[in-house]
């Protein structure tokens, strides 16, 4: 077995568990991951260590020190089969216990015992470095299936806090992978690709929000803020929400026909009306310096038709900064009735 870690086999074996098992979206139901290899003759239960010592009548120490690890070890019992986990539950969260499983899951799943079984279960006659790269082979399988970075991406994920809680894995595993979800490594390859396909319908539903003050609905990965009213507290989108009036844009977010005179010879080069003058791409508005230079500094994220502010940066967009599009406000009161929330006088004078 090679000495070296065989990432393109992990991805292959991942995508043909989730493909397989109908494994759609996070956290994955690991107990029941293990139920369906049972189905398919791999028999694999989980065993916690207190229950264990139960079992053998004996004090959860001694069981400790048998097993002999903080996180959890497997048992292979090739005559049956037969793969007990055991899962240390003292020393973990459920977190972290959740790992344990996967990765003693992906010891199993990628052959590990076929090959080494005895070595493995006593870390007993392996030279270290063989033994390492299995490990990091368990632990890089444990990432794909609990929490894919480009599946996280996919979802707008910014923080170690929303890993972990949509994955259900511990703070400090969430801390980890929090740079590659930032920023994917190169190395995927196209099983990583298909399990990320695989995990559209839940990256979609993910990354639609709904704005707590205008009811906006909008599905933008990685926004932070309401395009339609600037606002920076979103919701995952679940029942109303307020479609809001938009301009016409191409490709490239530039308006088709001109917003403020109507003017439809909008086309060819330049980002600005012909007839008035009016700059119709929308896009981060940008404060200009006396040369009609943008500022440094400005962040410049390119615009949907509707946002009156940047998602990315909460700043004015084009359109909003021209009153190309109607105030949000207003449109609100139109379309639901009553007054926004931010509209409201602090002094509620009775009368
Ligand atoms: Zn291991
Ligand atoms: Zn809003
Ligand atoms: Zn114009
Ligand atoms: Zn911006």
């Amino acid at each position: 077995m090679a000495n070296r870690v065989r990432y393109a086999g992990i991805s292959k074996t991942v995508w043909s568990l989730v493909k397989n098992f109908g494994i759609r979206s996070y956290p994955v139901d690991l107990d029941g991951l293990a139920r369906s290899l049972d189905r398919t003759g791999t028999n694999v239960k989980f065993q916690n260590y207190s229950a264990y010592a139960e079992f053998k009548n004996e004090p959860i120490d001694r069981v400790e020190e048998e097993l002999g690890s903080q996180d959890g070890v497997t048992a292979y019992i090739p005559e049956a089969s037969l793969y007990i986990i055991f899962i240390n539950d003292r020393h973990q969260s459920k977190g972290r216990a959740n790992w344990t499983k996967a990765h003693e899951i992906g010891h199993v799943a990628l052959g590990h015992y076929s090959a080494m079984e005895p070595v493995l279960l006593a870390r007993r006659g392996i030279d270290d470095k063989k033994y390492g790269a299995l490990e990091r082979e368990a632990d890089w399988f444990a990432k794909l299936l609990l929490c894919h970075p480009l599946v996280l991406s996919g979802c707008g994920v910014r923080t170690a806090g929303e890993i972990a809680k949509i994955c259900g894995i511990s703070r400090d595993a969430a801390e980890n992978r929090l740079g590659e979800v930032l920023r994917p490594l190169r190395a995927y390859n196209r099983h990583d690709r298909m399990i990320s396909d695989h995990f559209e319908g839940f990256v979609k539903s993910f990354a639609s929000k709904v704005c707590v003050r205008c009811r906006n609905g909008f599905t933008m990965a990685g926004s932070g803020f309401c395009p339609v009213c600037g606002g920076g507290e979103l919701e995952r989108m679940v029942g109303e929400f307020v479609i809001y009036s938009r301009v016409r844009i191409d490709g490239n977010h530039k308006a088709v026909r001109c917003p403020r005179c109507d003017n439809e010879e909008v086309r060819g080069e330049g980002d600005y009306c012909q007839i008035c003058g009016v700059n119709l791409v929308n896009r981060c508005f940008a404060a200009r310096d006396d040369f009609g230079h943008p500022d440094a500094g400005v962040c410049g994220e390119l615009a949907e038709g509707d946002a009156r502010y940047c998602c990315r940066c909460g700043n004015m967009t084009t359109f909003g900064h021209h009153g190309l599009l109607k105030g949000w406000a207003e449109e609100m009161r139109e379309k639901c009735g009553g007054t926004p929330l931010d509209e409201m006088p602090d002094d509620d004078v009775p009368f």
